[in-house]
């Protein structure tokens, strides 16, 4: 068979310690074999990202504005620690929050489920995504102790116009303040990222937020979401028979506890932080979990959710072996190169990812796992293998079915 040509460049952003390996391994028995790679290449390491004083970041965001498309291994993000073991120039930011700032993206996170795997609530047949909105709430609330009796006042200054007081409160002891915000331009586009994620995928979506009780701060949110779904998107969600609806947090909780899933969650951002974590616990490992930016503008950025898996990353250092799961980093390259067809009309690239994964899936379900799901997989039947050992499983896969096409 003659290796399958791409039109246009994937933004191959390269990462650090043990997913670099994976990265490596994945490209050398998974792609290269099959496809003829084109990528725009960024290498995110810390090493090189403290080389380029971080430039090298910024250019990968802009790359992925331009070819639309990117895949991205995980990287450290620089602590105090890191700054001393790599002897950084300084504490870099965050990669992933440089890339969602540039992209004015929404993070999906979305489980790989597999048959052998029960998730922890019975009822769930198909996975659940979540959607967090990443800005603003409790996350830059400003905050403030009261130590003694007082007047707190709060007031908004109009520019060239009137003062509104927002807030005039009498505290006769102790106590503590929260103020938080957030801006009608973020709530938009967070809202535009999960209307395409669900037109794209084809699956329902649900908003929740506590609108009976915050009735203006929530309440904006549930509005937001509604002009923009029927102002834009309401016919093409009638088109494709998927459904948009909205309900208070309280009902969606109890829903989803018995719902077969299928469907994307949308959340503010302290509750897309929490419930994201209880439906990864709940469909078993953190290394089946995705993770995918999309911005309001149609990029995509697809990822494992996990980290550079720094402890097994040490242990091949010294040579010893490791079984490190490369699911989640595999299905994120099939995840861009998917999209990719899609957006050059290239079927064979489709027809390919769609094979990959489906052979990831099958090789799992018939009992060929790593070491982090042996208490997961329900079967008598399983072979631990190592980490090459896994992709090698899959690749030898990959090829018999390829030779039947
Ligand atoms: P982590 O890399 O996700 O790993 C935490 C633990 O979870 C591992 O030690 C391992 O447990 C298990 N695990 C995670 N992924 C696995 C996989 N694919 N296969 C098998 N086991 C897996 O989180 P971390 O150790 O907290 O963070 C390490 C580095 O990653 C940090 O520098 C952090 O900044 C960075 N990070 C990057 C991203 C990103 O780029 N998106 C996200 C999160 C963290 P056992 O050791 O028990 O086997
Ligand atoms: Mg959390």
């Amino acid at each position: 068979m003659n290796k399958i040509e791409m039109q246009n460049p994937i933004v191959e952003i390269d990462g650090d310690e043990m997913t670099r390996i994976l990265w490596q391994m994945i490209k050398d028995y998974l792609l290269l074999p099959h496809i003829d790679l084109k990528t725009d290449y960024y290498d995110l390491s810390l090493i090189n990202r403290d080389k380029t004083d971080d430039q090298v970041t910024f250019d990968s965001a802009y790359a992925i504005k331009k070819h639309k498309v990117g895949v991205k291994c995980a990287t450290i993000t620089a602590n105090a620690q890191r700054v001393e073991e790599y002897k950084l120039k300084k504490m870099w930011k965050s990669p992933n929050g440089t890339i969602r700032e540039i992209l004015d993206g929404t993070v999906f996170r979305e489980p790989i489920v597999v048959s052998n795997i029960k998730p922890t609530v019975s009822t769930w047949k198909k996975s659940i995504v979540i959607a967090r909105h990443a800005y603003g709430d409790v996350y830059s609330a400003t905050e403030y102790f009261v130590d003694k009796a007082g007047n707190l006042r709060c007031t908004y200054d109009k520019d060239n116009d009137l003062t509104d007081n927002v807030l005039d409160l009498r505290f006769e002891g102790e106590g503590i303040v929260q103020i938080q915000h957030n801006k009608t331009e973020s709530i938009k586009s967070f809202a535009r990222s999960c209307f395409s994620y669900a037109l794209d995928k084809k699956i329902d979506l649900w908003f929740s937020t506590k609108d009976t009780i915050s009735k203006k701060y929530d309440h904006h949110f549930k509005d937001i979401f509604d002009e923009i779904y029927k102002q834009e998107y309401m016919l093409e969600f009638k088109k494709n028979n998927i459904e948009y609806f909205y309900t208070l947090i309280d009902d969606a909780v109890a829903r989803v506890m018995r719902d077969e899933g299928g469907f994307l969650w949308a959340l503010k951002n302290y509750d897309g932080d929490v419930m994201s974590d209880m439906i990864s616990a709940a469909f078993g490992s953190l290394a089946m979990m995705t993770s995918i930016l999309v911005s309001p503008n149609g990029e995509f950025e697809y990822e494992a959710a996990h980290g550079t898996v720094t402890r097994h990353f040490y242990r091949h250092l010294k040579g010893e072996e490791t079984s490190t799961n490369s699911m989640a980093t595999i299905f994120a390259w099939t995840g861009a190169l998917r999209k990719r067809g899609q957006l050059d009309n290239n079927n064979r690239l489709i027809e390919f990812a769609d094979l990959l994964d489906k052979t990831c899936i099958e090789s799992i379900e018939e009992g060929f796992i790593t070491k982090d799901l042996s208490n997961l997989v329900k079967s008598d039947k399983i072979t631990v293998l190592n980490t090459e050992e896994f992709i090698i499983n899959i690749a030898d896969r990959l090829k018999e079915k390829l030779s039947w096409k």
